[in-house]
C-alpha cells in the first residue's frame, strides 16, 4: 500500500461554499483521477478510512454501516425474500455486502459506472467491499439509467446508491430514470434511493420525492430517515418505493434467523422509527400553495 502523504493534515468537504465539514487525516493512501470523477482516500483519526469522490465523501468505516443497512434492510424486509437484486452505483460495495447477508438472495447485480471506484474500496476497504467477492454477485460497469431501461419485471428489489445529482448521477434524478426502476420491479417487488439531506439539500429532496411519488403512486414512495454524521448536516433521507408493498404493513416484526448479530443500526424497532418524519420534513413535501 503506497501512502501519498504522512504527515498530520485536514480534508474538507465545502458546501456551496459557505458550510465545511472537515476530518484531520494522517495519511493519504490514494489520490487518482477516474473518466469520471476524482477518487481520493484518507486515513484520518476520527473517521477510520474515507472515500472521497469528486471532493464529496461517500464512505468513511466509522459511519458507513448505518447508510448501507437503512439503505438495504427496510426493502429486503418489506420486499420478503428478494431474489434477484440490482444496485445502481454503490461501487464500494457496501449496499450489496448488506444485500447478501440474507440467505434467500440468488443473485445480485452490481451496476457502478466507474470501475476504479470498485477497485480502489476493494483494496481499502476490505471489510465494507467484502461483500463484492460472494459468488452471487456480478459487478458491470455501465451507466445505470441505461442498464435498467428496458429490463421489465426482472427484480425484487433495486437500491439507487448515487452520487449526488452531477456529473453521471444526474441521470439517477431523472423521472425517466424512475420510471425505468418502477418498470424494472417483479409484481411484489420494492425498490429504495437515496434521496439526499433534507436539511442541506431540501430542494432535491423534496422534487426527488415528488418525482417518485409522481411514478409509483403518492401512497407509494415513503421517505425515511437516518442520521450519517459524514453526509452534510448529518441528517439523510431515503425512499421506499413499490406499488405494492407497505414498508410499515409489509416489514415483519422479527429479523430473519441469522441477520440480527450482523447488525448495528437497523432493526425492526428503527425500521418503524424511521418513517415517523419530523414536522419541517413533513411540511416540505406538502403541495406548494
Ligand atoms: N453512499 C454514497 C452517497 O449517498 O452519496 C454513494 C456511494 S457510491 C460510491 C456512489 C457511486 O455512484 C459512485 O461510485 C459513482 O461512480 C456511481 N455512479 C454515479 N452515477 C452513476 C450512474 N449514472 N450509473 C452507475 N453508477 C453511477
Amino acid at each position: 500500500m503506497s501512502v501519498i502523504k504522512d504527515e498530520t493534515e485536514w480534508f474538507s468537504e465545502t458546501l456551496e461554499e459557505r458550510t465545511a465539514f472537515s476530518v484531520r487525516y494522517v495519511n493519504k493512501l490514494y489520490d487518482e483521477m477516474s473518466d469520471f470523477q476524482r477518487i481520493e482516500i484518507y486515513e484520518t483519526e476520527m473517521m477510520g478510512r474515507v472515500l472521497v469522490l469528486g471532493g464529496c465523501f461517500m464512505v468513511t468505516q466509522k459511519d458507513a454501516f448505518i447508510y448501507h443497512e437503512m439503505l438495504v434492510h427496510p426493502v429486503m424486509m418489506a420486499a420478503g425474500n428478494a431474489k434477484n437484486v440490482l444496485v445502481i452505483g454503490g461501487g464500494d460495495g457496501g449496499t450489496v455486502t448488506e444485500i447478501v447477508k440474507h440467505a434467500g438472495v440468488e443473485s445480485v447485480t452490481l451496476c457502478e459506472i466507474d470501475p476504479m471506484v470498485v477497485s480502489a474500496c476493494s483494496e481499502f476497504f476490505p471489510v465494507i467491499a467484502s461483500g463484492l467477492a460472494d459468488p452471487r454477485v456480478t459487478v458491470v460497469n455501465d451507466d445505470g439509467a441505461e442498464y435498467i431501461r428496458n429490463r421489465k419485471g426482472e427484480f425484487d428489489a433495486i437500491f439507487v446508491d448515487s452520487t449526488d445529482p452531477v456529473g453521471p448521477g444526474k441521470a439517477l434524478f431523472e423521472v425517466s430514470f424512475y420510471e425505468s426502476i418502477r418498470d424494472g420491479l417483479r409484481e411484489g417487488g420494492a425498490a429504495s434511493f437515496q434521496t439526499e439531506s433534507p436539511l442541506f439539500m431540501e430542494d432535491v429532496f423534496a422534487m426527488s420525492v415528488s418525482d417518485l411519488r409522481g411514478t409509483f403512486g403518492k401512497q407509494h414512495a415513503s421517505p425515511y430517515l437516518a442520521v450519517v454524521p459524514s453526509y452534510p448536516g448529518g441528517l439523510w433521507s431515503f425512499t421506499f418505493c413499490s406499488v405494492s408493498r407497505d414498508p410499515l404493513k409489509d416489514a415483519p416484526e422479527e429479523l430473519p434467523v441469522g441477520i440480527a448479530n450482523q447488525l448495528r443500526y437497523y432493526d425492526p424497532a428503527v425500521h418503524r422509527a424511521a418513517f415517523t418524519l419530523p414536522v419541517f420534513v413533513r411540511k416540505l413535501l406538502e403541495p406548494k400553495k
